[in-house]
């Protein structure tokens, strides 16, 4: 049974983690609305003193404070969805690296046109052996949702990667157990060890595609790689309270990608910088006759 002190730090261990939530969510909240507000106060107070330019710019940055904003009651809403089981998923037989390819020339545009960074993004295809392949795996997932899930871990590898850097996606099918221990065909074993059986996995094995999104940025600490994918999670770092967030989008990555009966989970990169995996099923040959096209 839990003593009276033990229960007690938990609700103030509770209280302080609420407390940090709603600090977080009036930040983001607040930080566009004080811009709008401030912009069109300017414009109706000083309209005839401003030149056509400035009230061009100060429109702009209303459409963007609004756009935020919205961007934020979508997360709302999505998670609020998600946790009571309104949304559902439509797997169809999907090009993984076609929604990839996408993801990434979108990303790319979104940098080029307003980070003073410099980034670039690669796409890499590999067999079960590790080698480099043309062969383009189809999985089963609701190409809207698993374009969302890429979308957000690319924005973070930017938003985390200060300094800018090579942004890589690399694709290659791997063998899950039913209990969720996963290897990566080419990187984790070699050949052999598969051969000889020295994989310990639990339950059946299923042929799943690990869709890996690795930067060059932060890195995250050790102690947090699990702790990001709870809601409102962030690392304090002085970077990431400059950087707008909630820390929800891995909450909604996490809840997306298990909908579809896959994993995700993140690493260290040994030379800084993070990795994403992401398990999604392959699409089985039987599956196959219906591959939707972006
Ligand atoms: P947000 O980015 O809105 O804070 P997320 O749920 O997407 O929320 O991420 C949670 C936290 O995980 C981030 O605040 C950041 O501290 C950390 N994080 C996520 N992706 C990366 C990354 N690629 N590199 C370093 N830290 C990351």
């Amino acid at each position: 049974m839990q003593s009276q002190e033990e229960e007690s730090d938990g609700q103030t261990a509770t209280e302080a983690m609420n407390a940090e939530v709603l600090a977080t969510v009036g930040h983001e909240l607040r930080s566009p609305l004080t811009s709008i507000k401030g912009y069109t106060a300017t414009l109706l107070r000083q309209e005839r003193r401003l030149s056509r330019q400035e009230r061009q710019e100060f429109l702009l940055a209303i459409r963007e404070a609004s756009e935020r904003l919205e961007a934020i009651v979508e997360r709302f809403l999505e998670m609020s969805q998600l946790e009571t089981g309104n949304l559902n998923a439509r797997p169809i037989p999907v090009d993984a690296a076609r929604v990839a390819q996408e993801a990434l020339l979108n990303a790319q545009q979104r940098t080029n046109e307003s980070l003073p960074a410099h980034f670039t993004f690669h796409l890499r295809l590999k067999d079960e052996h590790g080698a480099l392949t043309s062969q383009e795996p189809l999985i089963l997932a609701d190409p809207r949702l698993l374009r969302e899930v890429l979308d957000n871990l690319l924005d973070n590898a930017i938003n985390y990667s200060p300094d800018g850097g090579r942004i890589d996606i690399v694709i290659y099918p791997v063998q899950s157990s039913s209990a969720g221990r996963q290897y990566a065909a080419q990187e984790m074993v070699s050949r052999e060890e598969r051969r000889e059986g020295q994989m310990q996995t639990e339950g059946e094995a299923e042929q799943m595609l690990d869709i890996c999104v690795c930067d060059h940025g932060l890195g995250i600490p050790d102690e947090h790689l699990e702790r990001i994918f709870e809601r409102f999670h962030r690392v304090d770092t002085g970077l990431t309270r400059t950087v707008n967030g909630l820390g929800l989008g891995l909450t909604i990555c996490k809840r997306i990608v298990e909908m579809h009966g896959g994993r995700i989970w993140a690493e260290s990169c040994s030379a800084g910088g993070s990795a994403f995996h992401v398990l999604f099923p392959l699409a089985e040959k039987s599956e196959v006759s219906d591959v939707h096209e972006i």
